[in-house]
Formats: structure tokens, sequence, C-alpha cells
């Protein structure tokens, strides 16, 4: 219960430094919140650069769409772009937003390792 207060006094320590602090002052509390939170972390680390991350990129898939026709007495083949694209379902593949690892494919993992779950990692 202490070591949460102390952590919520840094945490508020670490937002005022990088307000108006030095950049010794941010580095202090960032060691030191790392320091506290090395037991129990508060946001998940990435698994493939360690940053902690409490959101991860996901990508979508998008669909272009081309008429495709034949033109002339030499039938050339021609690709003329369309207004508009089909965004498919996206969510699929989940990034570190700090590295770009790709790091889970499914929806459920990536809530898990979110949500801190070890069993993911
Ligand atoms: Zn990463």
């Amino acid at each position: 219960m202490e070591e949460k207060e102390e952590l919520e006094w840094w945490l508020k320590e670490l937002e005022r430094a990088k307000d108006i602090g030095t950049s010794e002052e941010i580095e202090e509390a960032e060691k030191t919140i790392r320091e506290l939170t090395k037991g129990e972390k508060i946001v998940p680390n990435c698994p493939a650069c360690g940053e902690g991350i409490d959101s991860l990129k996901v990508s979508s898939h998008k669909i272009d769409f081309y008429t495709f026709r034949l033109i002339g007495k030499a039938q050339e083949k021609d690709y003329e772009e369309q207004q508009g694209e089909l965004v498919t379902k996206g969510g699929d593949e989940f990034y570190c937003p700090e590295c770009n690892e790709r790091l889970f494919t499914s929806e459920k993992d990536a809530e898990a390792f979110l949500k801190g779950d070890e069993q993911v990692r």
C-alpha cells in the first residue's frame, strides 16, 4: 500500500518534470518508477523492445478497386483506378507502437497482453 502511494507520487512527479522539470529530474523519476514497478507492472513491456506500452497499433486491410478493360482494336489492357476503397475487417495484427514489431495476431492475445496477463508472453 505504501509503495503504491510512493509510486503515485513519482508518477505525478514525472508528469511535473516533463512539463517544467529538468531532464535529470525526468530521468530520476523514470528510474524510480521503473524500480518501484519491477514486481508489479503497470504497463506491459513489449517482448521485442522492452518498452512499456499501454496500447498497440492495429493494422487494417484496404482493398483498392480498379476497372480493367481492353481498349481499342489492339485490345490494350487498361486499369483505371476507382473511387473509394473497401476496408476489410482490421484488427487481426497488433504491433508495438514503439518498435513496430508484430506482437499478436489475435485480439484475444492483444487484450490479454494489455491486461498484463503473463501467459501471453
Ligand atoms: Zn516494441
